[in-house]
């Protein structure tokens, strides 16, 4: 764990997130400025920067996760999915700790639009409405399978 890093103190439940799904090795939890409503993060549990240094295993682990999140949005009301996934400052990188963004998107979406906080909720109850059904939605998907 690094303790300078947001994502670690969200494993250590140091900071606060609403948590979608959580396995061994990952956690799936809502970005606190979406994209769009629905917007999820999926991160390795242990602390690498970016993509280039993580153990394969832990990448494919964090993408069957990836995966079964896009479905679990699937199910509950998106028409598509985006999956983004940024390394190194330069190229948009904000939080270093691999990190894969997993957006839903329907006709209704506004553009393709990658702007933080587009998605924001009306309220917290709507929130926590959509919590409970992604949650209920990727609940029947664990466990996932070893890699
Ligand atoms: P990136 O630009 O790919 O590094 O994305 C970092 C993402 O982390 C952004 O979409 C932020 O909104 C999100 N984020 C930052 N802090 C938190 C937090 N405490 N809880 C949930 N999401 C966060």
């Amino acid at each position: 764990m690094d303790p300078n890093c947001i994502f670690c103190r969200i494993v250590a439940r140091e900071i606060p997130a609403v948590t979608i799904l959580e396995t061994g090795e990952t956690l799936a939890f809502l970005d606190i400025n979406p994209i769009e409503k629905g917007h999820v993060l999926v991160i390795p549990k242990v602390h690498y920067p970016t993509l280039l240094e993580t153990p394969d295993a832990t990448v494919c682990h964090t993408m069957v996760v990836v995966r079964r999140i896009a479905a679990a949005l699937m199910a509950t009301g998106a028409e598509g999915v985006n999956v983004l996934q940024s390394n190194f400052a330069c190229a948009g990188q904000e939080v270093p700790h691999l990190h894969f963004h997993v957006i839903p998107r329907t006709s209704a979406s506004k553009s393709m639009s990658w702007a933080s906080g587009v998605g924001k909720y009306a309220s917290s109850e709507e929130r926590d409405q959509l919590t409970t059904r992604l949650r209920d939605a990727a609940a029947p998907l664990l466990p996932p399978p070893s890699v």
